[in-house]
């Protein structure tokens, strides 16, 4: 914004991300010369039909899967709310349990509340102070009428990884010691290009992906669906994607999620060291610079990207505007609900009192951040929190 080089240190990856040129490119000719209808028979829609399954294909390397196993749907939301409701409207309405976490993304809760008014029932279990699932603890709650445990792979607020394996065998073993048909599904949105996605080493039945996050394009998603499982398709019609979703299939979305997945895949062990370096750069300093900052939830469990820092006595959101001001686009928690500030339900699970958690920022790096960014967040802070302090109504 005002920044003196006009540059905007954009650390918000887990928010969004700016898509990667060679996604742009390879998508463009799928809007105009290339526009055909995949289900049209000239030549023309073969192309769009030959670009589909080429997309496929590239997923369905990653995730290790079979290509009739990916289903593209509209976002990483509409995944999620596929796999848990889809899921549940397959069985007697309103029959069933669903166990699922504390500290998943709204996009998991608010369906499992959804089906709860429905008649469904669900346990949310909660999360140590470094948002870590207890694996015998999420098992103990399956019943013999659960049918779905849902654990999301890694944490969009403080980037705690999951050990989605270790609950999933636990989960399935107490399935089958209680006479309980439970599938698994993981939100593994923030994990792409971040942690190894191999749904088969993972143990899952259902794994939720998101374009946006992995410069790709927004309003694209996967859903990989286990063979074997069905769902009900929430949008029904023409009976696309083997009449799981309907709909005319969006060919250059498509096209940009196939090509941005494989690209973060293929860096993503590049990537790792680097990204480790500039995260312990910036807590390491936060630390040094802030004693009283408080880092959120355990580095050693964390993906390095997502780092969340809270202070006691200001609000997250008027960091954020002081970030702003000095050209640095950052995150508050998820205070998304713009008439109040509500503390981050992540923050809370962890233990946190309200007053602490609504002093909270998110950073989360990405592949252009550099260690020049890191240091002007290591100046631009200090001061930012010092105004405030010297202000403190004048937010
Ligand atoms: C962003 C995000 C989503 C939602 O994905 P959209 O494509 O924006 O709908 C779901 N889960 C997690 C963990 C996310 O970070």
């Amino acid at each position: 914004m005002t920044s003196s080089d006009d540059r905007i240190n954009y650390l918000d990856h887990a928010a969004t991300t700016p898509m990667r040129n060679e996604v742009v490119e390879k998508m463009l000719p799928y809007f105009t010369q290339k526009f055909g209808n995949p289900s049209s028979l000239y030549s023309m829609a073969g192309e769009a039909r030959y670009a589909l399954d080429e997309a496929r294909e590239q997923i369905a390397h990653v995730l290790n899967s079979r290509e009739n196993e990916i289903v593209f749907t509209g976002s990483g939301s509409e995944s999620n709310n596929t796999a848990i409701k889809g899921l549940a409207f397959t069985r007697e309405p309103g029959k069933g349990h669903i166990v699922t976490t504390s500290i998943e993304h709204h996009a998991v809760i608010h369906p499992v509340e959804q089906l709860e008014k429905m008649g469904y029932d669900a346990t949310y279990i909660g999360v140590d102070n470094t948002g870590r699932v207890d694996p015998e603890e999420f098992a103990s709650a399956v019943r013999p009428d659960t049918f779905l445990a849902s654990v999301m792979l890694v944490n969009n607020e403080i980037g705690t990884i999951q050990a989605v394996r270790h609950i999933a065998d636990l989960t399935r073993e107490s399935g089958m010691s209680c006479g309980a048909d439970v599938l698994f599904h993981t939100d593994a949105v923030q994990a792409a290009g971040k942690i190894s996605l191999d749904v088969n080493e993972l143990g899952v039945d259902m794994m939720s992906l998101s374009g946006h996050k992995i410069y790709g394009p927004k309003g694209v998603g996967v859903l990989f669906v286990r063979r074997g499982v069905v769902l009900e398709p929430l949008i029904s019609g023409g009976g696309q994607e083997r009449d799981r979703r309907s709909g005319t299939e969006n060919v250059p979305l498509v096209v940009g999620f196939g090509e941005a997945l494989t690209l973060s895949e293929s860096e993503r062990l590049s990537t790792r060291l680097r990204m480790q370096r500039l995260s312990d750069r910036l807590v390491k300093g936060i630390i040094e610079k802030l004693p009283e900052a408080i880092i959120d939830g355990e580095r050693s469990s964390h993906v390095p990207e997502i780092i969340n820092v809270s202070f006691q006595g200001v609000e997250g959101e008027s960091i954020l505007l002081g970030l702003d001001f000095k050209g640095i686009a950052a995150s508050s928690g998820s205070a998304c609900s713009s008439a109040s500030v509500e503390p981050s339900h992540v923050l809370l699970a962890l233990g946190q009192e309200p007053s602490l958690a609504v002093g909270s920022v998110r950073f989360s790096l990405g592949r252009q951040t550099t260690d020049e960014d890191i240091t002007d967040v290591l100046k631009a802070l200090p001061l930012v929190l010092k105004q405030l302090r010297a202000f403190p109504s004048s937010t």
